[in-house]
């Protein structure tokens, strides 16, 4: 295996309990595993989750629901233990009958998925839902008002289905002080009051991610507010959290005018999960004048000691972190040493600069990212963010 990706359970736990921490008291976090655990593996993830005391994890699909729940009986997690998996995205007509099968609970907004759901839940105790409400995302969900009604009066009159719960996504959870979240929020009590008055009393309301944990800017803060309306109608928050686990964050911004706190909570206490490494299988000394990589991109202005990387973009690894001119691009490290990239990154293989190391093999390991390279270093380059970077790895991976 010439690159590979090394998983810590350990930091896996700690940032977990960080958000936990940071969401006590009265909010209870679910563990969001899609995506493959962004790119980390749910099939390593969720069990560590299950067993840190994650009750709710969430999943993009049922397919996923499905390979986590086998995931998690291979780990013979006690039953009692056995954490409740919530498929985010929107449940098809295909799926409702996997999804009650595998004790799944489906994300819902439409009366469509409801009849979908009622058709497949005979011979299961009422199947749970939760509801989705659209305040400003036009994504998923149901708006509030008569389409919300209608939906309400599907759930009201289904002997099969159960509202567990009522959600809600926020489309600028790390601003704070949004104005958009604001207005969002808004909405969502507005829709909880058609619920309530329709005569459903969910268990659970959920709203927010990971910086829905980290901007805690006080009384104004998404956190705080969650805690007033799951006291004022009698339910238990929750909070989603991603990123966060895996050990990245986004910055919090500040609303243009807003005049509060802006704080990071829990993001300088965030640990990365994932370290990539690769092990160098060439080593060559090159003359000045010497062009490398794809179209000779980077010249050596003198002679230089090059390393070659079994890495490339095939793996996940940005293409724009090559480099045309020395430390334009990105770096890996050798034993807590930078060492830059030269050239194209090319589909498998990357060629790094040494010149600087005294002594490098063939063999020797280099962090791709991980410990002094950042996926917010690599995402800064590439020209998005840190959860496009993870997600984008697909070296094979170890627990460590
Ligand atoms: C992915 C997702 C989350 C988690 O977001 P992070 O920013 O990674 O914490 C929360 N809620 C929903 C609906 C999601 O799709």
């Amino acid at each position: 295996m010439t690159n590979w990706v090394e998983i810590s359970a350990r930091n896996l736990e700690t940032n977990y309990k960080t958000l936990t921490d940071a969401a006590a008291p009265g909010v209870t976090v679910l563990a969001v595993v899609k995506a493959d655990a962004y790119g980390h593996g749910a099939d390593l993830c969720a069990p560590i989750l299950a067993r840190a005391g994650a009750s709710w994890l969430g999943v993009t699909d049922v397919a996923e629901g499905m390979a986590v729940r086998a995931a998690l009986a291979q780990e013979a997690i006690a039953a009692a233990r056995q954490p409740r998996i919530l498929v985010m995205s929107g449940l098809g007509e295909d799926d409702a009958s996997s999804a009650a099968a595998y004790g799944l609970t489906p994300v819902v907004w439409t009366e469509q998925q409801l009849g979908w759901l009622d058709a497949v839940a005979t011979g299961y105790e009422q199947l749970a839902v939760h509801l989705e409400i659209d305040t400003g995302m036009a994504r998923q969900g149901v708006a509030p008002g008569a389409e919300l009604d209608d939906v309400l009066r599907a759930l009201a009159g289904s002997k099969a289905l159960r509202l567990e719960a009522v959600m809600t996504h926020f489309a600028s959870a790390e601003i704070a002080g949004s104005k958009q979240t604001a207005r969002q929020q808004q909405l969502f009590e507005q829709a909880l009051e058609q619920v309530a008055a329709a005569g459903l009393r969910p268990a659970c309301i959920h709203a927010g991610n990971t910086s829905g944990v980290d901007n805690a800017s006080g009384e104004e803060s998404s956190l705080a507010w969650l805690r007033r309306i799951a006291a004022k109608y009698q339910t238990q928050a929750m909070v989603r959290t991603g990123l966060g686990l895996y050990g990245y964050a986004l910055p919090v911004e500040r609303e243009a005018g807003f005049a509060g706190t802006v704080q990071e909570t829990v993001r300088p206490l965030l640990k990365p999960v994932m370290t990539w490494k690769a092990r160098v299988i060439g080593v060559r000394e090159v003359p000045a004048g010497t062009q490398m990589g794809y179209n000779g991109t980077f010249t050596a202005a003198a002679a230089m000691r090059l390393a070659l990387l079994p890495v490339g973009y095939a793996d996940g690894l940005r293409r724009e972190l090559s480099a045309a001119q020395p430390g334009a691009g990105g770096w890996v490290i050798f034993n807590g040493q930078r060492v830059p990239i030269v050239g194209r990154v090319s589909m498998n293989l990357t060629i790094v600069d040494v010149t600087a190391l005294t002594d490098v093999a063939v063999g020797d390991e280099a962090t791709v990212l991980g410990e002094g390279v950042t996926a917010e270093d690599h995402a800064a380059r590439a020209g998005t963010i840190s959860y496009e970077i993870v997600c984008g790895v697909k070296a094979s991976r170890r627990l460590v």
